[in-house]
């Protein structure tokens, strides 16, 4: 072997031990094709590229895919407090529809209602301000809580989506089923004695029954243990006048259980 050869050697040796003290045990990964070329090296017996790559995908594959699906559940049955669950909704792809760039509309009220309003999904007013029931159905809200005496400050409302369909269109029942676990924990979090859902998707989709609203309005439905009223959207209402007495009925129904509930007169 030349001199140069041998000061080669000894110096990779060098290298070697010293990358050794400074991380520790290193695996020794096989070189790609282009860098096999750029060195210059002729090994007669070296690992397929290609295998190579396929097993660190497939590696990841798994190990991403048991993360995500194990994940998803584990990690929404931590949170313990609304702030943590809004932080892991604002990550959390699966709650997006395919609307592109749209903002979470997590929820809105007092945290610890016993008076909880779930609506259906965002709309533009809703997706540029993050805050569900602002744009002309939620004035109409408004107006109607504030006919049995709450102030919306008093209640807490959410959304079955936490994020705009594209033209307002109804979720989808994957969009509902993938949005509901998020929303089932906020509900836990909230812990409302009283849950008020607006519209059919709001009340078919929590009620996990296929009904129609004027079936379902009027009455108390049992739900995980509270109570649970249906009655017409506002939006509805502003395009069919006659659901207002209805509507007003319900919810002067609603404010007597919550009396009741409370051990108020
Ligand atoms: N309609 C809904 O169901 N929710 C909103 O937040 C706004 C309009």
């Amino acid at each position: 072997m030349s001199d140069s050869e041998n000061d080669l050697i000894s110096r990779t040796i060098r290298f070697l031990n010293q990358q050794k003290e400074m991380y520790g045990e290193f695996q020794v990964v096989a070189a790609t094709k282009s860098q096999k070329h750029e060195s210059g090296s002729t090994r007669t017996e070296s690992i397929p590229e290609s295998a190579v790559s396929e097993v660190e995908e497939t590696k990841e594959e798994y190990s991403s895919e048991a993360k995500k699906e194990l994940s998803e559940a584990e990690l929404i049955a931590q949170c313990s407090t609304l702030d943590e669950l809004r932080t892991l909704c604002e990550s959390a792809e699966a709650l997006k529809t395919d609307l592109q760039g749209t903002n979470l509309v997590f929820g809105v009220g007092n945290p610890n209602a016993d008076l909880m309003i779930v609506g259906e999904a965002p709309g533009f007013n809703e997706d540029k301000q993050g805050e569900p029931f602002v744009g002309q159905a939620g004035q109409l809200l408004d107006k109607i809580i504030g006919a049995i005496n709450f102030k919306r400050e008093d209640i807490y409302i959410a959304n079955i989506l936490k994020h705009r369909p594209p033209d307002n269109r109804n979720p989808k029942a994957e969009e509902r089923a993938k949005s509901l676990p998020y929303l089932l924990k906020q509900i836990e979090l909230v812990d409302p004695k009283l849950i008020l859902c607006v519209g059919r998707v709001s009340a078919t989709t929590l009620l996990v029954k296929d009904d129609s609203l004027k079936n379902m309005r009027s009455k108390f439905h049992e739900f995980h243990g509270r109570e649970l009223m249906v009655t017409y959207h506002p939006a509805a209402l502003l395009r069919n006048a006659q659901w207002k007495r209805p509507t007003w009925e319900d919810v002067q129904k609603l404010r007597e259980r919550y009396d009741e509930l409370r051990g108020q007169p």
